[in-house]
């Protein structure tokens, strides 16, 4: 039987990123993907958000997706747009890329990092006993691994195998997607009715002085909002001329379709991320609706909070309960994402009394506090973990400073390339022995010299020494003191190494 570490079941954008953090800590990984390829038909999300362009930042992969996307300020709710133009963030705008390049953007990512990937073949199921898993394939091969990571999407089989229940809402609309043809000339755009919200456009586009300008010619894509919540069986060229016709009046001639797909709002989260060997995360942990474009966002933030606590717990430098902040820190994450657009999904239904809560809505979004705090939310940029009480960066994202050293100017998010901790030291330099974790933790002496801004918070003071996180988090902020150093080191990165 082929042993891993680690065996993660499915290679979509989660998947992915998880298979990345792991093996830049060291982890003999490997992913099971159901498809032959990683071509993804259709579309699917339509970008990522400022706080996910940060996370790939930390790994200094960023600009492999900013040269292919097209930045812009795409974030709304309620219909009212969310400038972050003046965000404290080196990203302070979303970026337009489909996910079938975000995804091979990735899987190249991946590849450069020689992770193994069982292509074509399904997990079937799995065993897990006191020391791993036993995890079967559809080609009746069986891996052995000390983990398995289901990042398997909304249907997962892990999931389901593992017996984690997967409480929540039942669809109360549902939306065909399409990639298709059309004959005549349509109403390009979004179009609003008594049934709900329709779109069509061309694939590609361009975002011009923050317009987006669809291409002349090429395919379309459609979204057309059904009269009743969707059967579950896969939806027909022939379902998809029938709703257009019910909102448009006409079909426009709709032929070859590349795609046609089903999505709801159907609104679930697991109610554990972990079963003992077993983790969740991405839309296998959770799904709702598309709006606001949050789901590949937070499963990607999944796989970056977990990568680097599952590799310290392989690597033996962690006991095995770091996994449970996991949970406790991703279950509240993507709760609040759940909220957020069920809220949506409410703000846009067609009749008065609703127009009337979503006017009121709008009216207060243009306020600028309420705009701050809606737009971090929305882009993930005031996530803050319990981390105790203390300085208000702990357990919030560390900012992208730029620091002197003696080897010369460096961002924080370039000490984080690597995926291992840093302990900052803005003090005086060699102010800290970090013999103890000097294996695990970087000690980086350096200068800042301008202001401490947060998302929402606007400024703190500046703290004299931070530890920060492989995902970029603030574990331990100091003062003049080191009072809680030792215990945030342990805490995260194991116990001292013994002299
Ligand atoms: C219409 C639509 C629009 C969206 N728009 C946005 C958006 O704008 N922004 C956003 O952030 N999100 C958006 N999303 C959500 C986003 O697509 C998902 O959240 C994202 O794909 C989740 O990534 P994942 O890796 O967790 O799961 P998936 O992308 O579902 O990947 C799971 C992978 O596991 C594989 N797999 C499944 N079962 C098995 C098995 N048993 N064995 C092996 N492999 C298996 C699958 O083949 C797949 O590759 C949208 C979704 C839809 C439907």
């Amino acid at each position: 039987m082929t042993e891993h570490a680690v065996v993660i079941t499915g290679g979509g954008p989660t998947g992915l990123m998880l298979a990345g953090e792991l093996v830049l800590a060291g982890v003999d990984v490997a992913i099971v993907e159901r498809r032959a390829s990683q071509d993804l038909p259709g579309s699917r999300a339509g970008g990522l958000h400022s706080r996910t362009i940060e996370v790939l930042d930390q790994r200094g992969i960023a600009e492999r997706f900013l040269s292919e996307g097209q930045v812009a300020q795409v974030g709304q709710f309620a219909g009212v747009p969310l400038d972050i133009s003046d965000f404290p963030t080196r990203h302070p705008y979303s970026l337009g890329l489909w996910q079938k390049h975000i995804e091979r953007i990735l899987a190249g990512w991946v590849g450069e990092l020689a992770v193994p990937i069982y292509r074509g073949r399904e997990v079937t199921g799995f065993a897990q006993d006191d020391t791993g898993v036993d995890v079967e394939l559809s080609d009746g091969q069986s891996l052995r691994a000390q983990y398995l990571a289901g990042c398997d999407g909304g249907r997962s089989l892990v999931r389901k195998a593992a017996g984690i229940e997967f409480p929540g809402w039942d669809p109360t609309t549902s939306s065909l997607i399409a990639e298709v043809e059309l004959d005549g000339e349509p109403e390009w755009g979004i179009h609003r009715d008594a049934l709900g919200t329709h779109a069509l456009g061309r694939v590609e586009y361009e975002i011009r002085d923050g317009e987006v300008v669809y291409a002349d010619s090429g395919p379309v894509g459609a979204m057309v909002t059904e009269e009743h919540v969707g059967s579950a069986g896969e939806p027909t060229l022939r379902d998809l001329s029938e709703a257009l016709i019910a909102v448009y009046g006409t079909d426009y001639g709709v032929h070859s379709p590349t795609w046609i797909s089903r999505f709801t709002d159907m609104t679930r989260q697991a109610a554990v991320y972990r079963d003992g060997r077993v983790l969740l995360a991405g839309d296998a942990a959770h799904v709702h609706s598309p709006d606001g474009g949050q789901g590949l966002q937070t499963g990607v933030q999944d796989a970056v909070n977990l990568g680097w606590k599952l590799a310290q717990v392989v690597n033996r430098t962690s006991p095995d309960g770091l996994l449970d902040t996991y949970h406790a820190e991703r279950h509240p994450v993507a709760a609040r994402v759940l909220r957020t657009t069920m809220a949506h999904v409410a703000l846009r239904r067609p009749d008065e009394r609703t127009e009337a809560l979503r006017e009121t809505i709008a009216e207060l979004l243009r306020a600028d506090e309420p705009r701050r705090r809606f737009a971090a939310m929305m882009f993930g940029l005031d996530i803050h973990y319990e981390l105790g009480e203390g300085h208000p960066l702990l357990g919030r994202r560390m900012p992208d400073l730029d620091l002197v050293t003696a080897d010369g100017p460096l961002r924080v998010f370039t000490l984080l390339h690597g995926a291992r901790p840093v302990l900052l030291n803005l003090g005086e330099p060699g102010g800290f022995d970090m013999t103890p974790w000097a294996d695990r933790v970087q000690l980086v002496d350096a200068e800042y010299v301008g202001t401490w801004e947060l998302p929402v918070l606007g400024a703190v003071t500046a703290p004299t020494a931070v530890l920060i996180r492989p995902d970029g988090y603030v574990a331990w902020a100091g003062d003049r003191t080191h009072l809680g150093l030792q215990d945030a080191l342990t805490t995260w990165f194991g116990p001292p190494t013994a002299a």
